[in-house]
């Protein structure tokens, strides 16, 4: 009665060695090369939720060999995920693999898997959302997938981003799996001239008031952050360093239209490109100024340009947010593009 557990025992282990290694009926599973970055998730995911979905990653090169399910990755960055190869039969030139994806996601940001198989490695990334609140009721400002956390005291909403754009860009150190070369044009056709700075991680926190008003002195806009995108990215105004027009600073502005300064912090100064014609479009909330007053894109819903801007670059309206209508500012393709002779409310605070 021995023998045949003995050669089950056997059996057992010469399969998990074959998983290991990708081996079925000995010929290696190959490929030629592995597209993480054009690879894709079933389904989106939110802090703190439990997730499931399978995300598909396409390869080239097969060598037509079957392939056993594998072992699970964790996930870096965001932690709390695992990856696992589901089984398969590769075919002789392209591909996907299919891996399961799950998981309670630890908190908002990138969650990365490096991935290896068949002699190639990359890394497959997933935006985790913040769902926003901590769990207390959903308001408008959960649409700021990009913080951390986002609380409120009843009077103001406290805002935290790392200022980690979920999308590719020049900007990133060219380890960061979100690089991606650009040659341009870029904002207004010009020509893209790449500036020296790199994306590093900040830690930015906006206390902007939920029960906005018109200030009767209206400040200027600080120099730095003057809001939040729904990205977690910050919104700076018109004027680069010393108070000029941003115009030379066009020519740095990526494949998004944002760019980093000196000390790292991606920001746009401009229509955030990735929120209008990815996340969104051209008529969505952008984000929020400091002063509270929401920020759409550069058209109105159904497509026209907005009309009747103050001078402090905003009007007033019925938007999908606020169906009561509310003061709001527009991107604009001209300057200032943003905000224009100072915040229209009372700004609340930012560190930075
Ligand atoms: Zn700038
Ligand atoms: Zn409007």
């Amino acid at each position: 009665m021995k023998l045949p557990i003995i050669l089950f025992t056997c059996l057992s282990l010469i399969a998990i060695s074959c998983k290991k290694n990708n081996v079925t009926n000995g010929t290696a599973a190959s490929i030629t090369s592995l597209a993480c970055n054009s690879g894709s998730f079933s389904a989106s995911a939110t802090a703190n939720v439990a997730y499931s979905a399978t995300a598909t990653v396409p390869y080239a090169g097969g060598n037509g060999v079957v392939y056993l399910a594998g072992s699970s990755i964790n996930s870096t960055g965001v932690t709390g995920l695992t990856a696992s190869l589901q089984a398969g039969t590769l075919t002789s030139s392209t591909g996907n693999l299919s891996y399961t994806i799950a998981g309670t996601p630890s908190t908002s940001g990138v969650a990365s898997f490096p991935i290896s198989f068949g002699g190639q490695s990359c890394s497959i990334t997933l935006t985790v959302n913040s769902g926003g609140g901590g769990g207390t009721t959903r308001t408008v400002y959960d649409s700021i997938y990009g913080a951390y956390s986002i609380t409120s005291d009843g009077t103001y909403v406290t805002i935290k981003s790392y200022d980690q754009p979920n999308y590719k860009s020049v900007y990133w150190p060219t380890s960061n799996a979100l690089y991606e070369n650009f040659f341009g044009p870029t904002f207004h056709d010009s020509t893209f001239i790449k500036a020296p700075n790199s994306i590093t991680t900040q830690n930015i926190t906006l206390k902007i008031p939920i029960n906005p008003s018109m200030a009767s002195t209206h400040a200027t806009t600080p120099m730095g952050v003057i809001g939040i995108g729904l990205d977690g990215v910050p919104f700076f105004n018109q004027y680069a360093a010393g108070g000029v027009a941003i115009g030379g600073e066009i020519h740095g502005f990526d494949q998004w239209w944002g760019h980093p300064q000196m000390s790292g912090m991606y920001h746009h100064h401009v229509e955030p490109l990735y929120l209008t014609t990815v996340y969104a479009n051209k008529s969505a909330l952008m984000g929020f100024l400091l002063d509270g007053f929401p920020v759409y894109g550069p058209q109105e819903i159904g497509g026209a340009t907005p009309t009747g801007l103050d001078q402090y670059h905003g009007h007033t309206h019925a938007t999908n947010e606020y169906p009561n209508g509310i003061y709001h500012y527009h991107f604009t393709a001209d300057a200032p593009y943003l905000n224009g002779n100072g915040f229209y409310g009372t700004a609340g605070t930012v560190t930075q």
